[in-house]
């Protein structure tokens, strides 16, 4: 049997005519950007998250640099992130010329470690820039609270985490700003590069627009110095249809995971993942821990399984930031996860059969 990591082409039938359609009116229309479809993804995007506003824009990252520019975030000042995270949401940090200052993760969520934030915190600090890692939220609460007291912003990084819940309320509409990435593997994912902040701050959200295309409210007055972050409609379009079934995916996913929990449940020496009561977890990547990592990932490989990595190198010792002057050590158990971690295959149309088989080749592994 192969179970490859992620098969996009799955959910083709289900979507691809209605995709075509919706491209033959683009092109038909000749309106390529920020139009109808963009339009319409705005909303509804926004509503399906309990947010006031969402802006289309090009990917996730810039979706976080949008979110960093936005807040006046810039030279000299430092925003707090976790260890482990994709580096995109660093490296907005560095473009507007703030400090990323890292924070250890908590060992059970694999999210920032909320009692080690406030040790973090200077003068220069604006910001806290929470990732909902793999689809589960950070555990925002404690954050917001910490945040109002010493006067910063909450960014959420909710690029792995669309329709996921902290307490009963959609993510990206619990901090000040969220950003969210469509890379087409994400679990709303686009046919190529998109991105979206969401808000509930309405001048924000005129920024936003504004910014996205070349500081410009009208055309060709630029009022401030701005980007081209603009969203295509094509992918729009792609989102649009998604959005129909987005739902569905998610609870297939979650129910996924479920039957992963139940089938290694018993297998001591792997460790599944740990999703909080108070959370609904999206499972953007099913993260589990292993001793012999490296050897299982090659196992699982010789026979016919995709397993992937999130991430082999903790942001702090990664070469792009060596000049932060980190050194192994400084934070201990995102390194252990870096050492243990292993995301397995996980996609909605991912079947009972295919997962059974996944399991059973880690337990044949175990007992090798
Ligand atoms: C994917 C991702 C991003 C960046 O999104 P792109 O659309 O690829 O630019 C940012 N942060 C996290 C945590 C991500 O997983």
């Amino acid at each position: 049997m192969n179970v490859p990591f992620l098969d996009l082409k799955a959910q083709l039938p289900l979507i691809r005519s209605e995709i075509e359609e919706r491209f033959s009116r683009i092109i038909a229309n000749t309106a390529f950007v920020c139009g109808r479809e963009v339009k319409e993804f705005e909303e509804t995007f926004a509503d399906m998250h309990q947010a006031e506003h969402a802006v289309g824009l090009s990917s996730g990252t810039d979706g976080n640099h949008m979110a960093l520019v936005c807040s006046g975030i810039g030279a000299g000042d430092e925003v707090i992130l976790p260890a482990n995270t994709f580096i995109a949401t660093a490296e907005p940090i560095s473009y507007v010329g703030a400090t990323p200052v890292f924070v250890d993760v908590d060992e059970s969520t694999y999210n920032i470690d909320v009692d080690k934030i406030e040790e973090k915190i200077t003068p220069r600090t604006k910001a806290i820039n929470p990732v909902h890692l793999f689809g589960q939220p950070a555990d925002l609460d404690p954050i917001l609270e910490i945040a109002k007291k010493h006067n910063l912003l909450v960014i959420e990084d909710a690029a792995q985490a669309h329709f996921a819940e902290y307490k009963d309320k959609k993510v990206g509409g619990v901090g000040d700003l969220a950003s969210w990435s469509f890379y087409p593997g994400k679990n709303l994912g686009a046919w190529g590069e998109a991105g979206a902040i969401t808000t509930n701050n309405e001048e924000i959200h005129q920024r936003a627009k504004v910014l996205r295309d070349h500081g410009s409210a009208k055309k060709y007055y630029h009022d401030v110095i701005g980007f081209n972050y603009r969203m295509s409609e094509f992918q729009a379009a792609v989102l649009n249809v998604k959005m129909m079934h987005i739902q569905k995916w998610t609870e297939q996913r979650r129910a996924n995971a479920a039957l992963y929990d139940s089938r290694l449940e018993g297998i001591e020496q792997i460790k599944t993942p740990n999703a909080l009561d108070h959370v609904k977890h999206v499972y953007h990547l099913y993260v589990i821990r292993a001793a012999k990592r490296n050897d299982l990932q090659s196992y699982l490989k010789e026979n016919g399984i995709g397993a992937g990595m999130h991430y082999p190198i903790p942001l702090h010792l990664t070469e792009a930031y060596a000049y932060l002057g980190h050194k192994k050590g400084d934070f201990p158990v995102a390194e252990r996860l870096a050492d243990e971690i292993l995301s397995l295959p996980m996609y909605p149309e991912l079947s009972e059969e295919h997962i059974d088989y996944v399991c059973k080749k880690i337990e044949d592994f175990i007992t090798l």
